[in-house]
This record gives structure tokens, C-alpha cells and sequence, in this order.
């Protein structure tokens, strides 16, 4: 008996298969045209095959692959100090493949940092519900999600869940034995939520007030997605210890990161912490090449613009279907259209998929939009009239 496919059931894609993308644009094999608003999950900032980024890739490819970090990788140096550069409170970085593996790391991070202060009974993390901090064994048990926990055996000790936006809870939880506090500024797969900018700087300053850490995880609001380098960058005084970023740093070449203040990173001594791939030299000329792009002040203007227009016009499709679309959320090119319960993300997801037009959902029956950054008016007017048609499909049944 001829046996199936030997991928493991975790992902369940449609029959579509894309062959080659250009700009915001993915055409398949058959040579249909599809606009992508979801960008590999808000990863081609710069959208797909950018040449600027594949050259600086190809020219690293006749070079050196890979060294590990038994070496020095001088991309390693120079993306570091560009990172540190835009951020006044960061100093420290270290390189990781991904955004679940940056997590790992910022909260060892954390606790080592209580260790060498000789506080080692400080080790308990609080996160919030709702949040996606990836897969890996700490990044499931500090989001606490339970339909990722479930048949995964005990639950790891040492993180605490509270409700997003529960002050008196979060008053309560802190105690002798917290480490950290981490979120993400504006949650993306729980429901793309901005979180206020008091609710930042209300974190830091009870942070400062209690020798606490402020982990952000910014794998997904960060590289530019919001206007801002990193999205805490809207909020004067709100700013992190420890920061966790991937996704579109890497812009589509997989890199993570960790940037955190002096005083994080004092005890991450040699022997603490390591890997294989991360930093590696292809990542790093990938990671360069993106982030002069992507921190240029012009193209941050740019996101800025096109957001705000994109944004308005979500509004009016919320005017205008006013029984589906209950809210328009999220910061920047993060945005999600919280939807009534009179319709599914996942349907209206298929609706507009139908009609050529790629994006995502999140919790909360949200429907997930996270475009490359590069979009200009055209492609946010396509989008427009595509949710509009799909929508209309729905309510037409
Ligand atoms: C995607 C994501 C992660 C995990 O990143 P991976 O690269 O998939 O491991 C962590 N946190 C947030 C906020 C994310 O969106």
C-alpha cells in the first residue's frame, strides 16, 4: 500500500502551491496572482524576494556559511551595535534562530540575572492570557495557553497567568519569588491588542519599584511593523529590560534575538548560554541588510502613512458593515478586524482567500492582517475592495 504524506499533521494547508512571490505578491504554480497581507505571519517585511536583501544573502553565500560562535562572526558585531544604537536603555544582544528560542533565552535571562544578585528564589515569570510566546517547552508553559499544554505532562513551575489589563490582579501577584513580568506590546495571535501606553509605562516604573525585569516580547510587533523600530519605541518611559525579537528582523531569513540593558546581561557569563546556528554569517548579512532598510526614517514615515490610511479605511468598512465588524485593532501594519459572532475569522479567511487575498486570524475571532511593510496605496485599496467582496459574500450567503 502506497503510504501519504510524510509530513507530521501539524499544519493543515490548502491545495495552493506558491512557487514564487515578488513585492507583496505570490503567484502560484499555476500562475494565479495573490495578494498577501499576511507576509509568512509578519516576517517579509520587506516583502518577498527583496534583491537588496537576496544580494547581501548571495554575496555571503561565496564567502563563509557558517562558523559557529566559536568564532567571531563580524556581522554579529556590527547588527548588534545597530540594534543598541536605536534602542538608549539596550547594550547586550545575543543571536538565535527564532522567536520561541529568543524567548528561551530572555527568560533565562531573567532568572540568571536574580541568581547572580543572589536572589536565586526569584525565578517566577508572569505573563498574561491570551499571549504567544512559540512552542518550545518554556515559551508554552509561560503563555499558558492550555490547548498547546495539553498532553505535555506537568506544567513547567515558576510562571503565573493573569487576565491582559487586570492592574489589581497584576498588583497582587508580585511577590518576593518574581523575576520578570513578560508581554507582548501588542499582542498579535491572541487577538492583535495594542496595549495602552499608560499600561507601559505603568509596567516599567512598578518594574523599577520592585528590582523586577519587564520582558517585551516583540517577535512580531517589532521590526518596523508598528512605525517605530521596536512598537515599545511610541512609548517615552516604557521601556524593557530584556527584549525578544525575530520574525521580520530576519526578513524572511530565520533570526531571533534577544537586546537587553547592561545590567540583564551581567550575569550571562561564558557557559551560561549557547548555540549551534545562531548569529551565524548568512543570518547576519540578512539581518544588516534588512534592518538599514527597515530603520531607515523614510521608510518608517512610509509605514507610518500607508498604516494610517489602511486603518481609515478599515474604519469605513466597519461603518458599512456594522453587524460583522465590531472593532478595527492593533498598531501600525498589525491590525486585526475583531469580528461579531454572527461571523467566523476562519470563514471570512476563506472568503477573501477565494478572491485572492491572503490573510490571517487570531484568538478572539479576529481576522489577522499583517502586510509587508513595502505596500504602497494600490496594493491597500486592492485589499480593501477584496475584504469588501468577501464580506458581501458572507452576508449574501
Ligand atoms: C511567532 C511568535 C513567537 C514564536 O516565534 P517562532 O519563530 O515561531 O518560534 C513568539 N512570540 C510572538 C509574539 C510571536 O508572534
Amino acid at each position: 500500500m502506497a503510504k501519504g504524506n510524510h509530513l507530521f499533521d501539524c499544519y493543515n494547508p490548502p491545495a495552493i502551491t506558491f512557487e514564487r512571490g515578488e513585492g507583496a505578491y505570490l503567484y502560484t504554480d499555476e500562475g494565479e496572482k495573490y495578494l498577501d497581507f499576511i507576509a509568512g505571519i509578519a516576517v517579509n517585511a520587506l516583502g518577498h524576494a527583496p534583491k537588496e536583501i537576496g544580494d547581501a544573502i548571495k554575496d555571503q553565500l561565496d564567502k563563509v556559511w557558517h562558523l559557529s560562535n566559536l568564532f567571531r562572526v563580524p556581522g554579529q558585531e556590527t547588527l548588534a551595535k545597530k540594534y543598541c544604537d536605536a534602542l538608549p536603555w539596550a547594550e547586550k544582544v545575543f543571536f538565535q534562530n527564532s522567536g520561541t528560542e529568543s524567548l528561551e533565552l530572555a527568560m533565562k535571562c531573567a532568572r540568571r540575572y536574580h541568581f547572580g544578585e543572589g536572589n536565586p528564589e526569584r525565578y517566577e515569570i508572569i505573563a498574561f492570557k491570551g499571549a504567544f510566546h512559540g512552542r518550545t517547552f518554556a515559551a508554552v508553559n509561560a503563555a499558558g495557553n492550555p490547548k498547546y499544554l495539553e498532553g505535555f505532562g506537568p506544567a513547567l513551575p515558576g510562571f503565573t497567568h493573569l487576565e491582559f489589563g487586570d492592574h489589581d490582579a497584576l498588583k497582587a501577584a508580585i511577590s518576593g519569588k518574581t523575576a520578570a513580568i513578560l508581554i507582548e506590546p501588542v499582542q498579535g495571535e491572541g487577538g492583535v491588542r495594542a496595549l495602552p501606553p499608560e499600561c507601559l509605562r505603568g509596567l516599567r516604573a512598578m518594574c523599577d519599584e520592585h528590582g523586577i525585569l519587564l520582558i517585551y516580547d516583540e517577535v512580531q510587533c517589532g521590526a518596523s511593523r508598528t512605525g517605530q523600530i521596536f512598537a515599545h519605541q511610541w512609548v517615552d518611559g516604557g521601556h524593557p529590560d530584556i527584549m525578544a525579537v525575530a520574525k521580520g528582523v530576519g526578513g524572511g531569513f530565520p533570526l531571533g534575538a534577544v537586546i537587553t540593558s547592561a545590567a540583564a546581561a551581567k550575569h550571562m557569563v561564558p557557559g551560561t548560554h549557547g548555540t549551534t546556528y545562531g548569529g551565524n554569517p548568512v543570518a547576519m548579512a540578512a539581518g544588516n541588510a534588512v534592518f538599514d532598510k527597515i530603520s531607515d526614517p523614510e521608510f518608517l514615515q512610509h509605514v507610518r502613512d500607508i498604516s494610517n490610511a489602511f486603518r481609515q479605511s478599515l474604519e469605513g468598512l466597519k461603518d458599512e458593515f456594522p453587524d460583522m465588524i465590531e472593532e478595527v485593532r492593533g498598531k501600525g501594519l498589525l491590525l486585526g478586524l475583531k469580528l461579531a459572532e454572527t461571523i467566523n475569522n476562519r470563514e471570512l479567511r476563506m472568503a477573501v482567500q477565494a478572491r485572492k487575498l491572503l490573510v490571517g486570524t487570531a484568538g478572539d475571532n479576529v481576522l489577522r492582517m499583517a502586510p509587508p511593510l513595502i505596500i504602497g496605496e494600490r496594493e491597500a485599496r486592492e485589499a480593501l475592495e477584496i475584504l469588501r467582496g468577501g464580506l458581501r459574500d458572507i452576508q449574501e450567503g
